[in-house]
């Protein structure tokens, strides 16, 4: 995860906390940038006047990204500029601009205004009318999104929902208001194939639903190619399903199905017909000896599945609330 920044969150955490923070994570996106600061620092200060900052994320942008963050860190107040070393993917931009955060409450939100940063102000009375820690944006509508990427996300959603035991809210997006308490725990999550909405989901509490319309870019192109969403999909199962390990012990066991079926046949033909000789034996100790790798690597793929999650170091529960009495 990049060595010591992400680990070393109090070294991006230096300014005095403030209220509400938004991050964004932004890759080449600099024609956005300053329409992105102006709302952002309006809807902020409509909810919270002075005590609010707005962290910016550059991830590794080629495009002058840096310079438009740059130049606006000096001409206006409550910026913070992060710029990562190189291109990391947003879910690792993401995690950089959420140790760098001080808000009591965060609003994670993309660079394209694709999600309105005016939704901050109704997404705090949410929270505060539910008393929950995370409020989630869940899309109702998708402008300027193909027909393809629409279908896909939600097989994907159900798909993740019936493999993983967490409750992975379907059409999700990373456009989230989270307490203090959730950012810092997310940010301390060590894993390095990161996929957020599940991380977020993972840490539990209480997370509600904000319907909202998802606008169009308001500039530049999607960063996200179907080879890349491929990509995260494939993240999102392996760190929060074990489904793909279980392949193996799924196809064992079909082959003892196949194995029985074969024998029972083979008998069949041997005792009432004519068959070429070495046919049972060949067919059978083929489905035998496949049988036995797949056995193998079924028990080495629940190994490699327990040192797996293992290495994620996930904490193993969280505490919500600690009561003590008085004389404590
Ligand atoms: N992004 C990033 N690093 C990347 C890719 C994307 O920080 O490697 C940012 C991007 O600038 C934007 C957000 O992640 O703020 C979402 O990306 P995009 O809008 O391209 O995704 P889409 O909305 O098309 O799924
Ligand atoms: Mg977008």
């Amino acid at each position: 995860m990049g060595g010591n920044v992400i680990n070393n969150g109090s070294r991006l955490r230096q300014s005095r906390p403030k209220s509400v923070s938004i991050v964004v994570p932004c890759y080449d996106e600099k024609d956005g940038i300053p329409e992105l600061i102006r709302r952002c620092q309006k809807s902020a200060s409509d909810v919270a006047g002075d005590d609010h900052e707005i962290v910016l994320v550059d991830d590794g942008s080629a495009d002058g990204t840096w310079q438009a963050i740059s130049l606006e860190v000096e001409r206006r107040r409550n910026i913070v500029g992060i710029r990562l070393s190189r291109n990391f993917g947003k879910e690792v931009a993401l995690t950089a601009g959420l140790s760098a955060a001080t808000g009591e409450l965060v609003l994670v939100i993309d660079a394209d205004l694709q999600d309105a940063p005016e939704l901050l102000s109704p997404m705090v009375e949410v929270m505060k009318r539910e008393g929950a820690d995370v409020v989630y944006g869940q899309r109702r509508t998708r402008a300027g999104e193909s027909w393809f990427k629409t279908k896909s996300a939600n097989i994907f959603y159900l798909l993740l929902k019936h493999a993983s035991s967490l409750s992975i809210p379907a059409d999700s997006a990373d456009f989230k208001l989270m307490t203090s308490r959730v950012v810092k725990l997310i940010a301390q999550m060590p894993e390095r194939d990161r996929f957020i909405r599940g991380m977020v989901a993972s840490v539990g509490f209480k997370q509600v639903a904000f319907l909202y319309d998802r606008d169009q870019r308001i500039s530049g192109q999607t960063k996200y190619p179907v080879s890349k969403l491929i990509r995260l999909a494939i993240d999102a199962f392996l760190a929060f399903s074990p489904i793909l390990l279980r392949l193996s012990p799924a196809s064992a066991a079909l082959l003892v199905v196949a194995i029985v079926a074969v024998s029972v046949y083979s008998l069949y033909c041997w005792l009432y017909l004519e068959v070429v000789p070495g046919w049972s034996s060949l067919m059978i100790s083929f489905l035998v000896v496949s049988f036995l790798e797949l056995a193998s690597l079924s028990i080495i793929s629940e190994y490699i599945g327990r040192i797996y999650f293992g290495t994620k170091n996930r904490p193993l529960f969280i505490v919500d609330e600690i009561k003590r009495s008085a004389e404590l």
